[in-house]
């Protein structure tokens, strides 16, 4: 048979949209299926790939994307979505869940802290991606396509990187403009059941690059959040549980998990912190502090300090007010300019 090149071509077409909504075309087929897909990712550097699970109920409800892994260190968020993913059948899904397991392979890989080894970029400051930049652009240009855009709730899990010591919290932005949007990402956090709640400040323009993943989802109108817990490079078995015991919540409160055994009837109180301030390393040196996450603070007290390398005390670090350290830089080396502490209040 003979194939007239105007076919050839839009099968070519055809074929490149496919593989461009690989998440779609999966989440179209009909009944209740999970499916395990890689959405490969060539460049001229080096190919890697971004791995995705679907998990579709029979009956029709929303879209929940759980992403882990975006800091390839971060453990906690890593291991607790691994439990879910052999805990959670289609039987027991209404609508369609869509997670990431590991969204910076590479880094997860090599153990590399904040960036990823193929081109030094930090994936949580490159949304909304692109389809031909470098492999980081090009992994958040495919969650921003691929998962992002079919979400109704877009949930991106954290926790302290290598060299964060962190307090467990789940956050949101306080998008004015899109006050439904928000006031389901704060009732979505209530429901987690992690006692500090953080709201931050959404002042960017449709047009500005979200940087963040779950801030692209919120400029995208998606409900989203993100969960940050765990510390240090290390897993914390009660963060592991911390974090699943809020993701089952939210999926029941969202009507997509239908078995009810992991939660209680319990409603926490939980305490809103919805202004931050980021205290800036003055000075790179070595750096000392007797103070936690979640220990409180006074303003103007001395929270540390920082020494040149011969042990000379070059700068006291002084609170700027009152309120609970979220996280801080939890190991000795710090470069001026990093965030070295960041404390949350309310106001
Ligand atoms: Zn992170």
């Amino acid at each position: 048979m003979k194939v007239s090149k105007a076919a050839v071509l839009s099968l070519l077409a055809m074929a490149s949209s496919l593989s461009s909504q690989q998440v779609k075309s999966v989440m179209n087929n009909e009944g209740r299926f999970r499916k395990d897909i890689i959405l490969p990712i060539k460049s001229g550097q080096s190919d890697t790939y971004i791995p995705v699970t679907i998990i579709k109920g029979k009956e029709k409800g929303p879209v929940f994307s759980i992403v882990a892994g975006i800091h390839g260190y971060e453990y906690p968020p890593v291991i607790a979505v691994q439990e879910l993913l052999r805990e959670i059948s289609p039987e027991s899904v209404r609508g369609t869940l869509i997670i990431i397991p590991i969204a910076n392979i590479e880094a997860f890989k090599k153990r590399t802290p904040f960036i990823s080894p193929l081109d030094q970029k930090n994936l949580n400051n490159a949304f909304p991606g692109s389809p031909d930049g470098s492999p980081t652009e090009q992994i958040a240009h495919l969650i921003t396509k691929e998962v992002i855009s079919n979400s109704d709730i877009f949930l991106d899990i954290h926790g302290g990187d290598a060299s964060e010591d962190l307090m467990p919290f789940v956050c949101y932005y306080n998008r004015s403009d899109a006050p439904e949007q928000t006031a389901s990402a704060y009732e979505l956090s209530v429901q987690s059941q992690i006692p500090y709640v953080v709201s931050y400040p959404y002042t960017i323009t449709g047009k500005e690059p979200a940087k963040y993943a779950f801030k692209q989802a919120v400029q995208q109108g998606i409900t989203a959040l993100s969960i940050e817990a765990g510390k240090l490079g290390n897993v914390q078995e009660d963060q592991v549980a911390l974090i699943k015991n809020a993701v089952y919540r939210m999926l029941e409160h969202s009507g997509i998990y239908t078995f009810k055994k992991y939660t209680d009837k319990e409603t926490s109180k939980v305490t809103l912190l919805n202004r931050q301030e980021y205290i800036r390393v003055p000075q790179s040196g070595i750096f000392y502090s007797r103070f936690k996450s979640g220990d409180t603070v006074k303003k103007n007290q001395t929270l540390g300090f920082i020494t040149d390398e011969f042990g000379t005390r070059k700068q006291d670090i002084i609170a700027p007010a009152d309120g609970i350290i979220l996280y801080k830089i939890g190991t000795p080396p710090v470069n001026q300019g990093e965030t070295l502490f960041c404390i949350g209040y309310n106001q």
